[in-house]
């Protein structure tokens, strides 16, 4: 039985996942924006089982009640349907800002909305960090680095983005959100954490979201064709979450990777070929010496470990939609 599982029990019976008892010095007051997406709502839990006060703030543009609804009505959970590009006004000691499409269909169904959510959202963030004095994580992407001419990226590395191409309303404006981040600190004081955050894959991620894992696993798994952008010699690196946050990381080319996966899934499908699509970053894979060196912080669950816990999840997940079509 794996954690996801684990934790929808709960909403099912009713009971709330255990939860430490935190003496009121230690326990936060914690904000996190877009809670209610893939990653966001892994953070809700792995924060709610380690003893805070929880709450969510989400548009529900591509997240979903059902990845929180385990934790509603606990008296340290709170969930809020808001617009981060609207001002909020709330008192807490921690934002966690995640707001924000994270997949290239859905980022660019809405170029100006992704554009104010990142900037109109990130300021109002701020703006609410500096009023109580709060610190705030921004979740940044390897986005920043555009099609990078650099390996692997480090921190230090200023990217080569096209300011005017079709995913320049998600790297632009989590560059700016970043700028903005900084200037909160050098001006205001507010205390600031960048996470430029590379692929990651894993349970709860939204099945349609257009992205290669959950793409070629949902092709996989309904026998049609695993497709396969370019010449599928691009690569990236995938980490893969849960609320245990354990990561891992592997470059693959997406023609071997749609192979493995079609492997683990056991599927007939065949694998074609489409064009390529613009803009499109041919080479990406952190340097994560210095994550190692100053946070400890290492990948440590295997790719296909990954992978399998996905294909449980979206084959859970395509059942549960079958039973529920005619409700
Ligand atoms: P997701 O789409 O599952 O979650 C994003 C959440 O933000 C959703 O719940 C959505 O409804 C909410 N949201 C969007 N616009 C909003 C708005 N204007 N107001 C309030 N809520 C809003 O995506 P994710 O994969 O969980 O990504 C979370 C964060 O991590 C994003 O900021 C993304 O840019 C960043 N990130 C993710 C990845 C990845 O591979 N998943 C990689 C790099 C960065
Ligand atoms: N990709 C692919 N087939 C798909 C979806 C994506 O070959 O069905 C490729 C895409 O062209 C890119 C890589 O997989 O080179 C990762 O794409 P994704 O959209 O998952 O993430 P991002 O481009 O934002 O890193």
């Amino acid at each position: 039985i794996d954690e996801v599982c684990f934790l929808s029990l709960y909403s099912f019976t009713q009971k709330y996942p255990p939860v430490k008892f935190l003496s009121e010095k230690d326990r936060k007051r914690i904000l996190i924006t877009g809670g209610a997406g893939f990653v966001g709502s892994h953070l809700t839990d792995k924060l709610m089982m380690d003893g805070h006060e929880v709450t969510v703030v989400d548009n529900f543009f591509t997240g979903r009640k059902r990845n929180v609804e385990h934790w509603i009505g606990h008296e340290n959970f709170e969930l809020i349907n808001h617009d981060v590009v609207e001002p909020l006004y709330i008192e807490v000691d921690q934002i966690y800002h995640l707001a924000s499409p994270a997949s290239p269909p859905n980022y660019m169904y809405n170029p100006i909305k992704t554009l104010k959510t990142n900037t109109i959202g990130t300021l109002n963030m701020l703006g609410l960090a500096k009023r109580v004095g709060a610190r705030l994580l921004l979740a940044s992407t390897s986005e920043v680095y555009g099609d990078p001419e650099v390996h692997p990226q480090n921190e230090d590395y200023w990217g080569h983005v096209n300011p005017i191409g079709p995913r320049a309303c998600y790297d632009e404006g989590k560059r700016v959100a970043e700028t903005m981040c900084y200037a909160y600190m050098k001006q205001e004081g507010v205390e600031v954490r960048v996470a430029r955050i590379f692929n990651t894959f894993g349970s709860r991620m939204h099945m349609n979201d257009g992205r290669v894992v959950s793409n070629f696993i949902l092709q996989a798994l309904q026998g049609e064709p695993l497709t396969v952008y370019g010449s599928g010699s691009q690569t990236r690196a995938f980490q893969y979450t849960l609320s245990n946050l354990n990561l891992l990381i592997y470059l693959p080319f997406f023609s071997r990777f749609a192979q493995l996966i079609k492997s683990l899934v056991v599927s007939r499908s065949h694998i074609q070929f489409l064009p390529e699509a613009q803009d499109d970053p041919q080479r990406r894979r952190p340097d994560i010496r210095k994550a190692k060196m100053l946070l400890g912080w290492e990948p440590v669950v295997p790719l296909e470990e990954g992978l399998n816990k996905t294909i449980q999840y979206f084959s859970r997940e395509l059942e549960h939609q079958a039973n529920n079509q005619y409700i």
